[in-house]
């Protein structure tokens, strides 16, 4: 999906049920390659993001493979996990 930005985080696949590191991508902030880790602080060239929710961040399963959807959570300028993880049915 070319530039992006990624958020890693611990979530449940809601398709195989394994716990595990996901990396979801988002094109809302800008595109710069960054990858943020739960509690990094999220900002946008100088502008600190206090609180955000960024809807559609796409992910796929470590284990299945099947394509996930999550919102990230920007909470007191930091990155505080995904949440609303659930599966992204993609048409053919
Ligand atoms: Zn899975």
């Amino acid at each position: 999906m070319g530039m992006f930005d990624s958020f890693l985080d611990v979530v449940e696949c809601p398709h195989c049920k394994e716990k595990g590191e996901v990396e979801f991508q988002t094109k809302a902030l800008g595109c710069m390659m960054r990858k943020f880790r739960l509690d990094e602080k999220v900002k946008l060239i100088d502008l600190v993001l206090k609180e955000a929710d960024i809807n559609d961040a796409i992910a796929s399963c470590p284990k299945c493979e099947h394509h996930i959807k999550g919102t990230i959570w920007i909470y007191d300028g930091k990155f505080n996990g995904m949440k609303d993880i659930r599966l992204w049915e993609m048409r053919s």
